[in-house]
């Protein structure tokens, strides 16, 4: 019986040992851990490529930046983040603009809105939304949410107008993407609003279509993201329904940042 114990107890060992260098060997396929992505000290030089009117590809809001350390630490302060961005030339959308337009609000708020780019009047004020399409998410968030705006942190994925009020290109989106992701991880919102196509396929990772996904509960680095209607496709199509639909979204939105701020019911 002793015996047939021993030999028993030296397979288990064999099997253990054979188990460790198996998950030695697959720990070795993974490598090193990369290095941390730094910001250049100082910005490079203006691109000399000239922006063009093609459509964005479908692969354009794909991030290669997903899974990389943040740029900023993991909670910098938006103070932190926007001397980071300094008087930034990372993209050619520097050319044109008068001003930065870097975010507005609360600096912890609970609700996130994230547009797509500084229009005309945002430009010229630089504060993000305050055109037609800025008065109406207003009125959306003071009369509907009844909260304050500045209750809530409002900006977009690039910070600087791209001409013409154009899509922003993916390389634009890609050099300043860093800079969202400090303001995401220096506000902490315990909800993102992505307002529109461009905001929320850059979040999602993909090209997504807006009516698909509006409406519906995404996650972008551990925190709720809902997509939603823009306010400048709202005006443009100012339908009972498109109305009630964003109404719906953004009621979600305050209910499930409301859960979340008081914490689980046990
Ligand atoms: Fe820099 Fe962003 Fe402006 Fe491009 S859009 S110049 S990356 S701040």
């Amino acid at each position: 019986m002793d015996r047939e114990l021993r030999q028993e107890a030296r397979s288990l060992v064999r099997a253990a040992r054979h188990l460790l260098a198996e998950l030695a060997e697959e720990a070795d396929d993974f490598g090193p851990p990369p290095p941390r992505q730094e910001l250049p000290a100082t910005p490079p030089a203006k691109p000399s490529v000239e922006a063009t009117s093609a459509p964005v590809p479908a692969s354009a809001f794909q991030s290669d930046l997903l899974g990389e350390q943040p740029a900023f630490g993991t909670h910098p302060t938006l103070q932190e983040v926007r001397e980071g961005l300094g008087e930034c030339t990372r993209c050619r959308l520097c050319e044109g603009r008068t001003q930065i337009v870097f975010g507005d609000g609360d600096p912890a708020a609970d609700l996130m809105f994230i547009g797509e780019g500084p229009g005309e009047q945002e430009d010229l004020q630089g504060i993000p939304f305050v055109g037609r399409a800025g008065e109406l998410l207003t009125k959306m968030i003071e009369r509907g949410l009844e909260l304050p705006r500045s209750a809530v942190y409002i900006c977009n994925i690039v910070k600087c107008r791209p001409p013409g009020n154009r899509t922003p290109l993916a390389d634009e989106v890609g050099a300043c993407r860093p800079f969202l992701d400090g303001q995401i991880d220096a506000v902490r919102p315990k909800v993102i609003v992505a307002l529109g196509k461009p905001a929320a396929s850059l979040l999602l990772g993909r090209d997504i279509a807006i009516t698909r996904v509006r409406g519906t509960w995404h996650d972008y680095r551990g925190i709720p993201l809902m997509p939603t209607f823009h306010p400048a496709f709202i005006l443009r199509q100012y339908t009972e329904q498109n109305r009630r639909l964003v109404w719906e979204d953004l009621k979600n939105a305050l209910a499930r940042s409301a859960e979340l701020r008081a914490g689980p019911a046990f």
